[in-house]
């Protein structure tokens, strides 16, 4: 593969439900899609899923397209790459602080590689993964969602989220939280769908109120605590899987092979939750899920709130055979009025997205008619 062009656009995606932000309501998602054109023509298409701005890591969408246009195209741009391994450690050491910009050129030629092959993207990372192994055909789905100060609207949520089939609800905690509401919740979830909870770093061992409350979440049983302390507290994370029945899962604090490892060896979670984008691709993702394989550690997909194009990367991503927890891959319609493929994404009644394992590349056609119609800026970068 040899990169003869890469378009960079921004889109302001519409949103189904506008949602509250630090600086007011917001009705519209900032994505960058990536569009890369190889010497032969064949092109594929990959978005960075970094946010507006910086609240789940440091990285912007401003940010990573400054990265994505002066660091990381003018560093793939023309070279010859025989597999997307090889664009992985090109841009690893130049752009460390930069994953999600880096994931969406890595990831990009991952789908490149696979349509060139006239195989699936889930084949083609199954056949990378150690040991091999033929892509699961659907994935199971669960959905997260906001912990709502009203239980009853809370629990209509949990019912609407159950009938269409969802099959684990994971609810946003932090110290403010109301346990009663959560204990409602718990009950309103049932068995059918575990409930798991997710403090996004927001707990300290050190404070005895926060270590009662997680004693107490701990009480219900709940399927996992998803990334209760801060993303660099290993050792800390370790010291309260000792103390909890309820298995850890770890989100923030995997940015790396070398983080799975450190929280493998110290022991720091039972569970993780892949995100491609915040390990720097496909290459860092598939190589984690391999470790967490061998030493018996189950990953699921999280979201980062994509549209079709990176869903479809999630999809192939989650079809590897350690993925065994239900992740957040929700259908289109769950967060866009129109995605920007030309098939949405659909789940079926038992909560399962099928896998486009027969289908060549990441396995969705880009409506390019409906992105030109959403794009608020657009740059072209061509091989000289
Ligand atoms: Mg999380």
């Amino acid at each position: 593969m040899q990169l003869a062009s890469v378009t960079l656009r921004e889109i302001g995606l519409p949103l189904v439900e506008p949602f509250r932000t630090a600086t007011g309501m917001v009705d519209t998602r900032r994505l960058i899609l990536v569009e890369l054109t190889d010497g032969d023509g064949t092109t594929a298409w990959s978005e960075c899923v970094a946010e507006a701005v910086p609240s789940y890591t440091a990285e912007t969408v401003d940010g990573a397209w400054t990265a994505l246009a002066d660091l990381i195209i003018p560093l793939v741009l023309g070279k010859s790459f025989t597999h997307p391994t090889d664009v992985h450690s090109a841009l690893w050491s130049w752009v460390p602080d930069q994953p999600m910009a880096r994931a969406a050129v890595e990831m990009g030629m991952w789908g490149m590689a696979a349509t060139r092959r006239e195989e699936s993207l889930a084949r083609f990372l199954g056949r990378i993964s150690e040991r091999g192994a033929a892509p699961r055909k659907t994935v199971a789905t669960g959905i997260a969602l906001g912990m709502q100060s009203d239980a009853d609207e809370l629990l209509d949520r949990i019912r609407l989220a159950l009938r269409d089939g969802y099959r684990r609800i994971k609810l946003k905690v932090s110290p403010s939280l109301d346990l009663e509401i959560l204990r409602s919740a718990c009950t309103q979830t049932g068995t059918r769908a575990g409930l798991s909870v997710d403090a996004n770093g927001s707990f300290s061992l050190e404070n005895k109120s926060d270590m009662a409350i997680l004693e107490e979440i701990d009480a219900l049983g709940l399927s996992m605590i998803e990334q209760p302390l801060p993303a660099n507290a290993f050792e800390q994370h370790a010291e309260l899987q000792n103390r909890l029945r309820t298995p850890i899962c770890l989100d923030e604090s995997i940015a790396s092979d070398a983080d799975a490892e450190l929280m493998i060896r110290l022991r720091s979670g039972r569970i993780v939750n892949m995100k491609p984008g915040r390990v720097g691709g496909l290459t860092e993702a598939v190589g984690i899920h391999d470790r967490c394989r061998l030493a018996e550690i189950p990953l699921w997909c999280g979201g980062m709130l994509e549209s079709g194009i990176g869903r479809a990367y999630n999809v192939a991503l989650a079809s590897l055979p350690n993925f065994t927890l239900p992740g957040d891959i929700s259908p289109s319609s769950r967060y866009w009025e129109r995605d920007v493929i030309t098939e949405p994404w659909t789940m079926d009644q038992s909560g399962m997205v099928t896998v486009p394992v027969d289908r060549p590349g990441i396995g969705v056609e880009v409506d390019r008619d409906f992105v030109d119609s959403i794009v608020t800026r657009q740059a072209k970068f061509s091989a000289s």
